[in-house]
């Protein structure tokens, strides 16, 4: 008999989901509402590809299972994008200090235009697998609350029914998934908000001459000050391209969206240096604003009832604020537990099967969610949450393993892993890592950004603000 898997939503979660699909049924639709571009360009249904984007190395490798046969990390870099080593090709002030560059490499992650990104892994696999894309918006889920059975769909032609053996909601943060499954007579679905404020501004400059190895460059936003964060990020993109993005938080912290009021605050941020690399180059777009950024989840696991052969993966399951570059990788990862399943079982209508991958996608959303609000509860003005006691032990002993981390690779190397998803936060409390921490950090805090002298001449010849 012929199955049918329909995914909705051609994004990251999409299309990785449909690459899992595709190994086991006939045949794989994706639905997507946005007119899909042939190349790496930026598309209205995807907003948030105007801000950089960091893929994390958990994600990455998620990817590399999932679209076999592509060798995605060398696809990605050979459409353009870069790889940036955690360890010594990024700077990073953190609240707790800089963090020191070391030899070793730790684990890296890729940086390029999302617009890339989305295009590259779409390309591998509609090349790939017989996956294929229709452009329609999926307006609800047809079937009952014991099995989904398809989905209707708007489409130029008009509405439609789809029949489907299997159906994935990738259709990310504006999903309706909760009033879907309200009209199969499934309610009560547990949500949770907890909303920095957060407003993202971006700008793309020309790479300028001789500054094309300069590291990642980021000053983090301190959420302990009782003030709202602020943030900047100069991250190496594809065409010799500098993504410039700025992030803070309600209150007084939210970047502005004209050019002399983007460059000062880059200046006023704790160390000025992202100022002062971009202060003589040469921007190339305008600045970008967009908000809706808040951390959201949908308890989906937790729900009594779960209908039969329907999962929720990507942001339609939960989104996280992007300062802690996470989404597409926690995507990937929602995604791999779908092929790991299919893998191990009997096809996609096995009993439970839809029940056992939301389980294990909330699983991999849960490390993320609490390195995210953990700390975004401490911004004044945050909504939907304030610091509990589990917030308030958790954080003095992340703060103090960061505070370690900026002068011990072992700790340093501990927190990567962590925030690169190659590992769970239960890493943090290997003995390891707690011995170093509580030993606190053998090297003296860097006295400012910890470049070379060559990266220090590099910086000295692009800095046109006068500022050191
Ligand atoms: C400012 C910002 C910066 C970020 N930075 C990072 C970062 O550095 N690292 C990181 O990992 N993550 C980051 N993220 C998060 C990342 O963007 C998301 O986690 C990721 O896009 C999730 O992928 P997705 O496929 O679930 O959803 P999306 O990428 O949003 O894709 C959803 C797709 O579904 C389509 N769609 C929607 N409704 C329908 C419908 N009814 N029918 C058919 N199609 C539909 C949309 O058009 C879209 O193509 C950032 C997010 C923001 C907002």
């Amino acid at each position: 008999m012929s199955r049918r898997a329909v995914v909705i939503g051609a994004g990251l979660a999409g299309m990785l989901a449909a690459a899992a699909l595709s190994t086991v049924v006939d045949e794989v639709v994706v639905l997507e509402s946005d007119e899909l571009p042939g190349g790496p360009e930026h598309r209205k249904g995807l907003p948030q590809g105007r801000h950089a984007h960091l893929l994390m190395a958990g994600g990455l490798a998620a990817m590399e299972d999932l679209v076999p046969g592509v060798g995605m990390r060398k696809h990605l870099l050979a459409a353009g994008a870069r790889e940036v080593s955690l360890s010594s090709g990024m700077i990073a002030l953190t609240p707790e200090g800089w963090f020191r560059r070391w030899r070793h490499e730790g684990p890296q992650m890729l940086t390029c235009s999302r617009a890339l990104l989305d295009w590259a892994v779409r390309d591998a696999v509609l090349t790939h697998t017989d996956v294929t894309v229709r452009q329609g918006r999926v307006a609800e889920l047809t079937g009952g609350a014991a099995r989904v059975e398809g989905v209707r769909v708007s489409t130029a032609a008009g509405d439609e029914e789809l029949t489907a053996d299997f159906v994935v909601d990738a259709s990310g943060r504006g999903s309706r998934v909760v009033t879907w499954l309200a009209g199969l007579g499934i309610s009560g679905i547990e949500e949770k908000s907890v909303d920095a404020g957060l407003v993202n501004a971006t700008r793309v400059y020309r790479t300028p001459e001789g500054a094309d190895r300069f590291p990642l460059t980021i000053v983090q936003a301190n959420p302990y000050l009782s003030r709202p964060g602020r943030s900047g990020m100069v991250m190496p993109i594809e065409g010799d391209r500098w993504m410039v993005s700025l992030a803070g938080t309600r209150g007084g912290g939210e970047p502005p969206s004209d050019p002399e009021g983007f460059l000062q605050y880059t200046l006023d941020l704790p160390d000025p240096i992202v100022g002062r690399l971009i202060s003589g180059a040469e921007p190339l777009t305008d600045i970008h604003v967009s908000r809706s950024t808040s951390n959201h989840r949908r308890y989906l696991e937790k729900s009594r009832q779960w209908p039969e052969r329907f999962v929720v993966l990507g942001d339609a399951l939960a989104t996280f604020n992007p300062a802690y570059g996470q989404g597409m990788a926690v995507a990937a990862l929602g995604a791999g537990v779908l092929g790991r399943e299919l893998a191990a079982g009997t096809g996609v209508t096995a009993p439970g099967l839809a029940r056992r991958v939301q389980r294990g996608a909330a699983a991999s959303v849960n490390a993320a969610w609490t390195m995210a609000v953990s700390q975004d509860v401490w911004f004044p003005g945050t909504r939907g949450g304030a610091p509990t006691a589990a917030d308030r032990l958790v954080t003095k002993y992340t703060r103090r393993l960061i505070r370690t981390a900026t002068g011990s690779y072992r700790a340093a190397s501990a927190l990567w892993d962590v925030t690169s998803l190659n590992s769970g936060p239960e890493r943090l409390l290997r003995p390891g890592a707690v011995l170093a921490t509580l030993g606190g950090p053998p090297l003296p805090p860097a006295v400012g950004a910890p470049l070379t002298p060559s990266e220090r001449e590099v910086l000295r010849g692009l800095d046109r603000t006068g500022v050191r």
